[in-house]
């Protein structure tokens, strides 16, 4: 056993989701990502004094959104506060926030992992704004801002410290990314930053009951590096404690070039940021009746669509679940099961065909040309046995693409029906032996396997048409003769 198996990982996450509203948190200016430096700004995001902010009605939304499907309680009265730092990309000198009173309160969420169901719980949900860039790999001497982010509202998710690995961690925040995509409060697009964790990282002896001393690696957005980060701090506090040390409280960076994490600042206590109220903004009342209609537009949630496919579609877990990771995927299967009763093929088709099509054309299901009643009718038309899997996937389905047309009249128009047709086949299958004796009497001597040799011939001479069930069992049949 190594020294590092005596040790319990213990993880809890601060998980930013930049919001996906037109514009910023408490001003008009746009909010989306990827413009040039400096042009999403204006003389409240620059925090020019004298201007004031004003709410945004969809921070709101998306915070009670998020909060109700993570089951938190959402707190009727909410106030924002002031935190206040200084840094150059953050103009107005502080960061509006919710320190006392955040908007949801609790919840939690369960993630499927190698070892099985882990439920996570939430600590709670906050508001905030995000703040500026600072650049600093453009010039060796300089630091460059673009404070087009500045402004643009978060929503800062803390978790209790439930995980007990990376790959926990790793499963958690794609579940997140799911999640606020199915909800429509942000693209989840961690590359671009739009989901980010902050990683508190503590290690303590298998079966201790205290928590260890905590270091937090600051502003993750990539999984593998999260992953690599925490694999890297479980170590150096386990060698730390193993070599008579003591793991200091520390905010970390990490490079993922060097693999090794760093200390960014001593850990600043809370007062330092010297919250106050925000006095310019007013209290935000969550009425009765507001929390009611936001329920009434939820929409169907990750697990709850999984959970269906798998009990009313007897669709297996692991088919279910890669037909809900994306939730455009999930509703055009759900609308598909409309137009057919074969559920298990439909899963296949969307599984092994339209997805693999999808992403090799880099399309997005929305716009995907073939209606649910021409698949509808594909899966039928396989059903039926008139065509083959293969003819479906593989002749079929490339001239739906092109047009309306129903899926039967295609098969007839290009001559792929598969006949059943006793005579044809008949036909067919008396050929093949007359032409082949000597395998026919080596059949008869008891070399089963050659059935194949016979299923193959009458389906080439047929260009795939015979039906494959009923040309076996004529097969079987004139062979036993
Ligand atoms: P703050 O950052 O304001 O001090 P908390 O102490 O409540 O806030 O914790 C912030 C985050 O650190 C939470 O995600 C929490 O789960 C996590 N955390 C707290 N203690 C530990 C610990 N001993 N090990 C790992 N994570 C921890
Ligand atoms: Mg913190």
């Amino acid at each position: 056993m190594s020294v590092y198996d005596k040790y319990e990982t213990v993880v809890g996450l601060e998980v930013h989701v930049q919001l996906g509203t037109k514009s910023k948190a408490f001003c008009g200016d746009d909010a989306s990502f990827g413009a040039p430096p400096n042009t999403h700004i204006s003389t409240i995001s620059l925090g020019h004094p004298g201007t004031l902010p004003r709410l945004n009605k969809k921070q709101i939304e998306y915070a009670v959104k998020l909060g109700l499907a993570l089951g938190s309680k959402i707190s009727p009265t909410n106030n924002f506060d002031r935190k206040n730092y200084f840094y150059a990309d953050l103009p107005k000198g502080y960061q509006i926030t919710q320190d006392r009173m955040p908007i949801c309160i609790g919840g939690g969420m369960d993630v499927e992992t190698e070892e099985g169901k882990r439920h996570i719980r939430m600590h709670h949900i906050h508001m905030e704004e995000d703040a500026g860039k600072s650049i600093h790999d453009i010039a060796p001497d300089a630091t460059f801002i673009d404070l087009n982010r500045a402004g643009v509202p978060l929503l800062e998710v803390v978790t209790e410290p439930d995980f007990r690995s990376a790959q926990e961690v790793d499963v958690f925040m794609n579940a997140m990314r799911q999640l606020v995509r199915y909800l429509g409060v942000s693209d989840g697009n961690m590359q671009e930053g739009s989901l980010r964790c902050d990683c508190n990282v503590s290690v303590r002896l298998k079966g201790a009951e205290q928590f260890g001393e905590r270091c937090e690696i600051k502003n993750m957005n990539s999984m593998r590096f999260a992953r690599r980060a925490i694999e890297f701090e479980r170590k150096r506090q386990i060698d730390l404690l193993e070599s008579g040390g003591k793991v200091a409280q520390q905010t970390l960076n990490f490079d993922p070039v060097t693999g090794v994490t760093s200390p960014l600042r001593d850990k600043e206590d809370a007062h330092d940021y010297r919250y106050f109220p925000e006095p310019d903004l007013p209290p935000v009342v969550i009425s009765d009746e507001y929390l009611a209609a936001i329920k009434a537009e939820m929409p169907a949630l990750p697990w709850e669509l999984q959970a269906k496919f798998i009990k009313e579609y007897q669709l297996s877990a692991y088919n279910a679940k890669l037909l809900t990771e994306e939730k455009g995927t999930a509703l055009f299967f759900q609308e598909l099961t409309k137009h057919t009763k074969n559920y298990k093929a439909a899963a296949n088709l969307m599984i092994n065909k339209i997805n693999p099509w999808l992403s090799e054309e880099k399309q997005s299901i929305d716009e995907f040309p073939i209606s649910h009643q021409q698949l509808g009718a594909l899966v039928q038309l396989i059903d039926d046995g008139k065509v083959s899997n293969t003819i479906a996937y593989q002749r079929i389905f490339p001239e739906l693409l092109k047009t309306k047309k129903m899926p039967l009249e295609i098969a007839e128009a290009m001559n792929l029906v598969q006949s059943s047709d006793g005579d044809f086949l008949e036909q067919l299958v008396m050929d093949v032996l007359e032409k082949n004796p000597d395998k026919v009497k080596a059949y008869k001597n008891g070399k089963k396997g050659l059935i194949g040799f016979f299923m193959g011939a009458v389906m080439k001479a047929s260009k795939g048409k015979a039906e494959p069930k009923s040309t076996n069992a004529l097969l079987a049949k004139k062979l036993s003769e």
